[in-house]
């Protein structure tokens, strides 16, 4: 991940090395460089746009220091933007003041909602939480049966539909799951939800419909970072479609190209709080703009 990213811009920095100060010229080459390395990193547009205007900006004004040479004043003014673009400071998972918390996980199928979870579930439970998983994915034959083996894993409870009733409802089953966690005192209730290949209509119409009948206090949109340039397009279909909260990362440990991380939050307003990074229950992590900053940087 930002392998190439992080070459490239590292190529840019070199280029600046023992240069006395900064000319016009020179900030037009790198911040020119720094716009086509970030698409080339199928970083979307506006993010792009927004990156390399601040970038200009501050690198032409009276802020530089005079303590840093040229490219070392680039290269924290680029990681300054990086963390910027990545959304500032983290946030925290926000919690209800009245149990149980509700977490739902929307997102395409195949991003990674099942996986996550499980690893939700495993994190909440380190905090001391009492996590219920919610087995509303009743649209992928196999979907009940892998949350209840990442449950099980997990060592938290899932809340599935009862067996041989036909295709169930997963609005009644996410109604049910809740209902059942205010009962039995589960102080989170992680609610799954099915996802389709592709953005659809139904399955938005779907999720609207499980959002209103348990009224999240999280809705987390699962991101699959390997998809290029078209996460921005599916991350605007659910931010219009259901609406979320946040943003969880996922398969941050593949060869992506990094363009999802960098232009979530520009495109959809909401932080990414957790990064999934591989298909174990411990490859999960809060999400920190200023460490990803550093890494692609590093
Ligand atoms: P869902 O359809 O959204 O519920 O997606 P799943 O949770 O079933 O995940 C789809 C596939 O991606 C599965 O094979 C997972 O093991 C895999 N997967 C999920 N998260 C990650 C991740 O962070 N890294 C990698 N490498 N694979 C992941």
């Amino acid at each position: 991940m930002f392998a190439s990213l992080s070459d490239r811009l590292s190529a840019t920095f070199k280029s600046l090395r023992g240069k006395g100060r900064l000319t016009e010229a020179d900030i037009s080459t790198t911040v020119s460089e720094i716009r086509r390395a970030l698409l080339d990193a199928d970083v979307a547009v506006p993010a792009v746009r927004a990156f390399t205007a601040a970038v200009r900006e501050r690198a032409g004004s009276a802020e530089v220091s005079q303590a840093l040479n040229p490219s070392q004043q680039i290269v924290k003014i680029v990681h300054e933007q990086l963390v910027e673009i990545l959304g500032g400071d983290s946030r925290e998972l926000t919690f209800a003041k009245r149990p149980p918390t509700v977490i739902m996980l929307a997102g395409l199928q195949g991003a990674g909602k099942t996986t996550l979870a499980g690893k939700l579930g495993a994190w909440l439970k380190e905090q001391g939480h009492t996590p219920l998983l919610v087995a509303s994915d009743l649209q992928r034959p196999n979907a009940v049966n892998q949350l209840e083996v990442v449950g099980e894993r997990a060592g938290v409870h899932v809340w599935a539909p009862e067996r041989g009733n036909g295709v169930g409802d997963p609005i009644q089953v996410a109604r049910s799951g809740v209902e059942h966690a205010r009962e039995k005192f589960y102080d989170v209730v992680v609610v799954d939800t099915a996802g389709r290949l592709g953005v659809d209509a139904e399955m938005m119409q779907q999720a609207a419909d499980i959002r209103d009948a348990v009224s999240p206090d999280e809705t987390l949109f699962v991101l699959d970072a390997m998809i290029g340039q078209d996460a921005v397009t599916t991350a605007q279909a659910f931010a219009d479609g259901v609406g979320f909260t946040g943003v969880v990362l996922s398969k941050l440990d593949g060869d992506a190209r990094g363009g999802a991380a960098l232009s979530v939050r520009t495109v959809t307003g909401a932080p990414v709080l957790f990064a999934s990074t591989g298909e174990k229950l411990g490859d999960f992590e809060r999400f920190h703009p200023d460490r990803m900053a550093s890494r692609i940087l590093d």
